[in-house]
């Protein structure tokens, strides 16, 4: 008998090369901040026209928009947008103005997020506990994450009197100097906008701003963000296990500007994001966790949150029974409380 020896694989090849930003990079750029401008634009006409209809329209276009400008943003603040280190601030802290998401201080967060990724480290700047377990609970949470934006609030005001300081370890004092500085921006625009308002223009604040805030972008940038690292190895540092990839096809690839390839982007951060797809059939190959569409992530995250809500519910109700022991001759059957079969010892549901 002839043994045959198994041929290791070869691993990736592509997907751990660095590379630089081309200037046909910040040309697609570009154009992506075009459209983002053109498409704001028609939701701004739509949101304040007469017609109702059109108004939903607008509201829903406007507040997709500020989803997908933060997201742009995420580029930014890896400088993999532009050939130039300055450009990407100047151009990064308006993208985030809408969703209010400042970006400096995102910057410093998120580099960490990719530097401590599968360790304790870990700092999420969106707020999402990924090593939770998911229940329905945690997901409508997460979709209408409204505490951050009253945290963010709190740091302009911070910002504003001087007791900003940032929680998750030290930074240059230049860094704090800048995140410090965009907070106050945002804090004075948002009084502008609080103006406005009380000036007798608040229906305009409403449809441009607020309403797009608040119903659309919020919940939309929850979900464009949850299949990142959700549901995966958490306690890896190997990316090809810790985080998820989903193919998708040209529109979210679009409108996510590439978060959906998001293993190729942590296994090389300063990629442009456009060029990812190119890495995707050697994680396709390698990766754990790569999904076909979002409808496929959608389905398997709905299915774990019920999954977990009846394991819990059936805890629950295990833990509120009690348990009747067997009767002996001429003592009565009685409850014991402090019976020593596990209470809620409920087999996981497959
Ligand atoms: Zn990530
Ligand atoms: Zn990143």
């Amino acid at each position: 008998m002839t043994e045959v020896a198994e041929t290791p694989l070869p691993g990736p090849v592509l997907l751990y090369r660095r590379s630089s930003v081309g200037r046909r990079d910040e040309w697609v750029f570009v154009g992506k901040l075009a459209l983002l401008a053109v498409l704001s634009t028609c939701g701004g006409r739509l949101a304040l026209s007469d017609h109702p209809l059109a108004v939903v329209a607008g509201i829903v276009l406007l507040g997709a928009m500020f989803t997908h400008a933060v997201e742009l943003q995420h580029q930014c603040l890896h400088h993999a947008a532009f050939r130039g280190a300055r450009l990407h601030r100047i151009v990064g802290v308006p993208l985030g103005l809408p969703l209010l998401v400042v970006y400096s201080h995102y910057r410093i967060r998120h580099l960490q997020h990719h530097r401590a990724l599968g360790t304790p480290g870990d700092t999420e700047f969106f707020g999402f506990d990924t090593r939770a377990p998911i229940t329905p609970g945690v997901l409508l949470r997460g979709t209408f994450d409204y505490r951050r934006i009253a945290d963010v609030l709190g740091d302009c005001v911070r910002s504003a009197s001087g007791r900003w300081r940032y929680a998750f370890g030290s930074i240059a004092p230049r860094m704090h100097r800048r995140i410090v500085a965009e907070h106050v921006g945002l804090g004075l625009l948002v009084l502008a906008a609080v103006a406005l308002a009380a000036g007798g223009h608040a229906d305009i604040v409403a449809r441009l701003w607020l309403l797009p805030l608040l119903l659309v972008a919020v919940p939309l940038h929850f979900l464009v963000e949850l299949p990142e690292h959700v549901l995966c190895d958490n306690d890896t540092t190997d990316v090809l296990r810790n985080t998820r990839s989903i193919t998708g096809g040209w529109f979210s690839t679009w409108y996510t500007n590439g978060n959906n390839l998001h293993i190729e982007h942590h296994a090389a951060m300063n990629v442009p994001l456009h060029r990812l797809r190119e890495r995707h059939p050697e994680v396709q190959r390698y990766g754990a966790f790569v999904q076909r569409g979002y409808a496929d992530f959608f389905r398997a995250v709905l299915a774990e949150a019920r999954r977990n809500a009846a394991l819990a519910a059936r805890e629950r109700r295990d833990a509120a029974v009690p348990v009747k022991t067997r009767s002996e001759p001429g003592v009565p059957a009685e409850v014991r409380s402090d019976s020593e079969v596990p209470a809620g010892s409920a087999s996981p549901v497959a």
